[in-house]
């Protein structure tokens, strides 16, 4: 026979939104030390829109959009996206060939016979290049405002500079505070900039930052936070969020959340409401303290 308190608990977890898949997972929720969310899509709405274009000196702004927009034509990120549409509005896409992703760090293809890369400042450490004096104080002051800045390269030269900015979650910042109210540890990790990942953890008030982190290090963070003692629930909704949402003692895949994100999870959120961790916690006490 079921237990009473669960069948409650099912039905009231059925209302708040709160999908458990493992049980256990929700019975652990109640003493957890750290919630680790991903930025992008978790605390972000992660739609991310061109909001600046700054080009240096050999091309104009329509042009390096264009470009970059050809390169990433056809990846499927979240900024991919955002750089195509931004670049339609303003004229036609050349063509691309050879098109590769590299993954955390950008995409790359062949435009016009030249080899175009687009991609965050940990593509330009790969390549050795730096940010042309030009564009240097644009860059800085997207960057200071918490922009994502992507950069066009073309042959080895930085043609320009590209801001993307994505809406912070109206809810985050309860979220957060409701969780540092309950003595919860509360950290953000993400694959973008550093300076990116410490303003948005600034207007979320967040208290520990991991970024430019690659998405094949994700769970390597999970670990290194369980090795200081803390039980930790990651929060994501990505596919590259996956092995991190397995890997912590609680995964919870946020709103309509990648598949893969969901299967790794032990609780799924129905909306993509970030108090829905807070939610969750209260029902894994009511669920749970009776019990014991
Ligand atoms: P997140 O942790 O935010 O999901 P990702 O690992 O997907 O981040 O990406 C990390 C960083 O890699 C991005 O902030 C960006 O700088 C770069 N990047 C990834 N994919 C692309 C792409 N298609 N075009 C340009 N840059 C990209
Ligand atoms: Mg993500």
């Amino acid at each position: 026979a079921i237990p009473l308190v669960i069948a409650i608990s099912t039905a009231m977890s059925a209302r708040a939104g709160i999908l458990v898949k493992d049980r256990l997972a929700l019975e652990r929720m109640r003493q957890v030390d750290a919630v680790l969310f991903d930025k992008t899509g978790t605390l972000t709405v992660g739609r991310p829109a061109v909001s600046g274009v700054a080009a240096a000196d050999s091309v104009s702004e329509d042009e390096l959009l264009a470009l970059g927009a050809a390169a990433e034509r056809d990846s499927e990120h979240p900024l991919a996206t955002a750089v195509v549409t931004a670049a339609e509005a303003r004229g036609p896409i050349p063509a691309a060939m050879e098109f590769r992703s590299l993954t955390g760090k950008g995409v790359r293809a062949v435009v016009d016979g030249a080899q175009i890369s687009v991609g965050g400042p940990g593509l330009l450490r790969e390549l050795e290049l730096s940010v042309p004096s030009s564009i240097e104080s644009q860059v800085g002051e997207w960057a200071g405002a918490g922009s994502t800045v992507l950069y066009v390269v073309r042959d080895g030269e930085v043609l320009g500079a590209l801001a993307l900015a994505d809406e912070i979650r109206a809810e985050s910042r309860e979220a957060v505070a409701l969780l540092r109210a309950q003595n919860v540890h509360t950290v953000m990790i993400t694959g973008d900039a550093r300076n990116v990942a410490e303003s948005v953890a600034a207007k979320v008030g967040i208290d520990e930052v991991f970024a430019e982190v690659l998405p094949e290090d994700k769970d390597a963070t999970v670990t290194s936070l369980q090795e200081r003692g803390l039980s930790v629930a990651m929060v994501g909704d990505g596919v590259n969020d996956a092995p991190a949402l397995a890997r912590a003692d609680v995964g919870v895949a946020i709103g309509a959340g990648t598949d893969v994100a969901v299967e790794s999870a032990g609780v799924v959120l129905a909306s993509d409401d970030p108090r829905g961790v807070v939610s969750a916690r209260r029902l894994s006490s009511a669920s749970y303290r009776k019990m014991v």
